[in-house]
């Protein structure tokens, strides 16, 4: 019997169009249904029986927490049913790291869960959607993708939702994971592994979100030369933000006008998590920025931090034990 996979359609450049098939921007996202994306990919029935779920139809620029939240609870359904063996989600590529590592931490299963996109829409004289959505169906009847965490497929790659980000604004090879590489490959939709990424996921992770109906506000801020954004963070955290992300420069580091805002915030109960604008390497954190309860976001992007900031605060808010879930997860 074929593997049965469920595809949730988000929306996306996959389901983008515009009257020119020369154009590959100034198009509109999310213009076409999971119908019509599928019938682009016969091939996918000679392997897959597929069953088609329209979550939303948005450019995912415009993602919120709230459509995250429906589809893992849609996807822990969907993978508690036996004859389902796997989910493939098609998304913007936008934002489609975030909601990739949020599905990494909050589905429960270790059925395969994959996202992919595209950067040229549907009507480009060489869209990359049939492409990637044949391959993310690949991988998720692969036997070999069971416990992998959630994955991102693009441009034959195969990449971990914990590591990967979008590094380019418009080339078809988008994706990368700097520091920890590909997982692994899919050529002429034949899947080869090479790579693991040792962070827990999915099952072993606290974060059960299926109760829940919205998530704690946390924001990010980014830092620069000059920095007046402490006057931002106050704002936000009068206006009822919980956590902040800080994209620091370098290592990590703050500039000293936002730091003196934020120490007194924090004194207020604002929990604050450091990462960094740089792609690659570690945060870290001086013992004096650790003692005053600052949150090193360790190898997590600022827009990464954030997904593991808010589930963080759904547990708790002690920053000692929020820094135990980013060395973690
Ligand atoms: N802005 C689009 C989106 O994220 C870009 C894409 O899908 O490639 O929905």
């Amino acid at each position: 019997m074929k593997p049965k996979i469920a595809i949730l359609a988000t929306g996306g450049t996959i389901a983008g169009t515009i009257d020119s098939a020369i154009a590959t921007t100034g198009y509109k996202a999310g213009a076409l249904n999971i119908e019509v994306l599928l019938d682009a990919v016969p091939q996918i029935k000679e392997f897959a029986t597929i069953i088609g779920y329209q979550i939303s139809n948005i450019d995912s620029s415009s993602m919120s927490n709230e459509i995250q939240l429906n589809l893992a609870k849609k996807i822990n359904k969907l993978l508690i049913e036996d004859e389902i063996d796997g989910v493939v989600v098609t998304h913007g590529t936008d934002t489609m790291e975030e909601s990739a590592y949020f599905l990494n931490l909050t589905v429960k299963s270790d059925k395969p869960v994959v996202l992919t996109g595209a950067m040229r829409p549907a009507t480009s004289m060489s869209a990359d959607g049939p492409k990637n959505l044949y391959n993310a169906v690949a991988l998720a009847t692969n036997e070999k993708s069971k416990n992998k965490g959630v994955m991102i497929v693009m441009n034959d790659r195969i990449l971990s939702a914990r590591t990967a980000t979008k590094t380019h604004t418009l080339n078809l090879d988008a994706f990368f994971s700097p520091d920890f590489g590909d997982l692994g490959y899919i050529l002429d939709g034949k899947v080869y592994f090479y790579n693991t990424i040792e962070k827990l996921h999915t099952k072993n992770t606290p974060f059960n979100i299926d109760n829940l109906e919205n998530l704690p506000k946390v924001d990010i801020l980014y830092s620069y030369s000059d920095d007046g954004s402490g006057i931002a963070a106050k704002a936000l955290f009068d206006n009822g933000t919980q956590g902040l992300v800080i994209a620091g420069s370098g290592s990590g580091n703050i500039h000293q006008n936002q730091k003196n805002i934020l120490k007194d915030l924090m004194k207020k109960n604002l929990i604050v998590a450091v990462s960094s604008r740089i792609q690659a390497g570690q945060v870290v954190l001086s013992k004096e920025d650790e003692d005053l309860g600052f949150i090193c976001a360790q190898d997590l992007n600022p827009q990464k931090a954030r997904i593991l900031l808010m589930l963080s605060l759904t547990k708790n808010n002690n920053s000692k034990k929020i820094q135990e879930y980013f060395k973690i997860y």
